[in-house]
């Protein structure tokens, strides 16, 4: 039985609410940011996405605007009454993120990162927990129990894709992995149809199949111009496309039982 979290702005996640959390993958700036935030609410999307501190493979690729990031998705957010989800790299950042943020994310390559787990755990928010590239559903579990030894059990799991042998997508979507957790697991699931496959055209069949699979909810990179995004434009749907995704979305949680 999946427990439900409580947010702000009377938002669960874990209950027959399906949550779409939208956004981009970087904060590049104020216009960008409202301009999504714009779209997302018309839409009666409730969660902005937004990296303001970027886990980057490369150290000369964009990093992210760090606080000045968090200030324009928090003021972008309360324009529009949104909640805010953003990562942190590092526990340096956790006073930080948690003063801007509503859900504080932490990424695939920061899974097993124990002490940033422990301070997730000692502080109050929800924490979005994405399973490591090169995980087992065990070891990504096991480091869910990490933050809930420290008090916190406001955790929500993201299947983000795993690494595979194939190079035509940048990961591969476990599906059976959401299937798994909600037969195993307590906390929620939802799952990043973005990461998965690194590849916009992918990301609405992505998205079908891990609803269908029991997920209780999605996060997706959408950007206002993709060709021109600092970070994951190969992957991101653009503006236009958004409302078609949401309505393709919507016909696969209603035939779940669910309700966005
Ligand atoms: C992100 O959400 O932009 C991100 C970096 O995700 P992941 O940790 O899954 O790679
Ligand atoms: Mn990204």
């Amino acid at each position: 039985m999946t427990i439900s979290i409580s947010l702000p702005n009377n938002i669960t996640i874990g209950g027959a609410d399906f949550t779409l959390m939208a956004g981009p993958c970087s904060v590049e700036s104020y216009e960008q940011t409202y301009a999504v935030a714009k779209s997302m609410n018309a839409l009666g999307l409730r969660i902005l996405r937004g990296g303001a501190f970027k886990p980057r493979t490369s150290p000369n690729a964009f990093q992210g605007l760090g606080l000045e990031g968090l200030k324009i998705l928090r003021s972008v957010a309360d324009e529009f009454n949104l909640l805010v989800i953003s990562e942190v790299l590092g526990v340096e950042h956790i006073p930080l993120v948690t003063e801007y943020s509503d859900i504080i994310q932490i990424g695939s390559r920061n899974m097993q990162h124990f002490p940033l787990l422990w301070a997730a755990g000692e502080q109050p928010k929800p924490i979005l927990l994405k399973r490591g590239f090169m995980s087992t559903i065990s070891e990504w579990l096991a480091a869910a129990e990490h933050i809930a030894s420290r008090g916190n059990q406001k955790i929500i799991l993201c299947e983000r894709g795993i690494r595979s042998f194939d190079s035509s997508t940048r990961n591969v979507l476990d599906v059976s992995a959401i299937a798994q957790i909600k037969e195993t697991s307590h906390f929620p699931i939802i799952a990043d149809p973005s990461h998965a496959t690194g590849r916009t055209d992918l990301v609405p069949a992505a998205s079908r199949a891990a609803i269908a699979a029991g997920a209780d909810g999605l996060i997706v990179e959408v950007h206002p111009n993709p060709k021109e995004a600092l970070s994951d434009g190969d992957q991101s749907l653009p503006l236009e496309s958004l409302s078609a995704y949401v309505d393709d979305v919507k016909r696969i949680v209603s035939a779940m039982g669910k309700k966005l």
